[in-house]
């Protein structure tokens, strides 16, 4: 690859929908039909004349939490960078939430404490703000609406090869019977637990290599009534963090978000070996940590009680450089790359993988050999997000270990510290936690001399 990764990754998370989209399969296959399979079949409906989602959950019309995605009762935000590559792939689907009872928010509604300290407010950014389920009905229906796409409810078990390629994939429907459907290309989107290695490894491919780096966060997550009177706390998502050092009780976030029907969706983060809160006292008093609006919020009605989940890890299959790799097979979403969920970045590496697979069939690929472009552009997403992500355990910040290594550290002081005052500074920061710009632009000497500026500006009035 001869473009910066910087330049890769303006690419992909531009907005335009594709102009040129060949035709390249007669069905496609997508195993898993979570939001990254969603968003994969949505892109492969214009490349392919059938496309197939084989999705072991039946999914529910009304929008629940389904069994397929246990996460999916914990707080979930979608990032500005985010909601640009869903609207990218379905065109009024912000729309179509907020008419469900999802909450835009304008920028000054919106508030985000790190270490305590207020950040200053993304000036021209809407949030849009939702529980996961709803988001994922909302985006099945658009795609289910595609004359070319079906689901079926049924349990992937296996794939099949011809000549170095992937031919069919097997599958089991309500436990029994086995079937197999012959497909031109595949794509696994059976997220972090995908049996899809295994499967490439017992047909004797070489098998992506799995990184993990422990986090061990517990995430808690309760809903509440939300007052609309004039004495309610504002509809604003309020976010902080302690990158630094987690609380007396370990806890490293809390996010509060405005949901649909009437609900204010909390969900508090604690690191390692503390205990998350399991009751309502126990939720209620941590919040007590947080800023006022946090108390505020949870003092309402509860509409569902605490819910806990546990991330173990953060993990990435790298897929760049195998020896011996099907063609004609390619994986997206969590089954590349599932990340620390404080950041909330997961359903937009998802949708950015669409945009990942988009690039590769508008290039009109050599389909006999293994999807190495395809595997160069995820790298470039992956890598973007999983350095800040990877090392974000609260209260693992490791001391620089060489000079190159400390003068970056230094840098990123500067540019954080300006960033509180300076909305240039705040800007470039943002682009990059809402996926919108690549970490690299951070990197831009005239950034970090005016952050330096501006620092020393403040030393002096002070
Ligand atoms: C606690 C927590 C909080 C999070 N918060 C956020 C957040 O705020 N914002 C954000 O963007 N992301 C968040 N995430 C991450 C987000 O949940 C994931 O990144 C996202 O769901 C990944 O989508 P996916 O489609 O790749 O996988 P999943 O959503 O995990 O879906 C995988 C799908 O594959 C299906 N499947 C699996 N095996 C088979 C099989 N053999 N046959 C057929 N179907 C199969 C499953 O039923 C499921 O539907 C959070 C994660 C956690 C754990």
């Amino acid at each position: 690859m001869t473009e910066s990764p910087v330049d890769v990754f303006d690419r992909l998370v531009q907005v335009r929908p594709p102009e040129h989209t060949p035709v390249l399969f007669d069905t496609a296959c997508v195993l898993g039909g979570s939001i990254a399979g969603l968003l994969a079949a949505r892109v492969l409906a214009d490349h392919s004349r059938r496309v197939v989602i084989i999705e072991r959950d039946r999914t529910d019309p009304q929008g629940l939490p389904r069994d397929g995605v246990p996460q999916d009762r914990q707080v979930h935000g979608i990032l500005p960078g985010g909601v640009d590559q869903l609207e990218r792939w379905l065109p009024g689907i912000t729309g179509e939430l907020k008419g469900l009872g999802a909450v835009s928010l304008a920028p000054d509604r919106s508030v985000m404490y790190i270490d305590g300290i207020e950040q200053l407010p993304s000036r021209d950014v809407h949030t849009l703000n939702c529980s996961r389920p709803l988001l994922e009905f909302a985006v099945r229906n658009r795609v289910l609406a595609l004359p070319n796409v079906r689901k079926v409810t049924a349990q992937a078990t296996a794939l099949e090869y011809d000549n170095g390629a992937v031919s069919a994939v097997r599958f089991v429907v309500d436990g029994v019977e086995e079937e197999a459907v012959r497909v031109d290309f595949v794509v696994d989107a059976m997220g972090r637990a995908s049996r899809l290695p295994d499967w490439v490894e017992q047909a004797g491919y070489s098998r992506p290599p799995l990184h993990r780096v422990p986090t061990g966060i517990h995430y808690a997550t309760a809903m509440f009534e939300r007052a609309t009177g004039p004495d309610a706390a504002p509809p604003a998502f309020t976010g902080t963090m302690f990158p630094a050092q987690p609380g007396p009780r370990g806890l490293t976030a809390g996010l509060l978000i405005p949901i649909e029907d009437n609900q204010w969706m909390v969900g508090l983060v604690v690191h390692g070996g503390h205990q998350p809160p399991r009751t309502l006292e126990e939720f209620r008093s941590l919040c007590d940590e947080l800023p006022p609006a946090f108390g505020k919020a949870v003092g309402g009605a509860v509409t569902r009680e605490v819910l806990n989940f546990r991330q173990a890890d953060n993990r990435r299959r790298d897929f760049v450089g195998l020896a011996h790799y099907p063609a004609r097979l390619v994986s997206v979403g969590d089954a590349v790359a599932s990340l620390n969920a404080t950041f909330g970045q997961g359903m937009s590496s998802a949708a950015l993988h669409a945009s990942c697979l988009s690039a590769y069939l508008t290039g009109e690929p050599d389909l006999g050999l293994p999807a190495a472009w395809y595997f160069d552009l995820l790298k470039v997403a992956t890598d973007a997000l999983w350095g800040p992500s990877a090392g974000s355990g609260a209260g693992d910040a490791e001391p620089a270990q060489d000079e190159e290594a400390s003068q970056q550290q230094w840098a990123m002081g500067q540019l954080m510290q300006a960033s509180l005052t300076d909305e240039t500074v705040a800007d470039a920061f943002k682009a990059v936690a809402y996926m919108r710009a690549h970490p690299g632009t951070l990197a831009d000497p005239a950034l970090l001399e005016r952050a330096i500026d501006v620092n020393k500006s403040a030393d002096t009035a002070s």
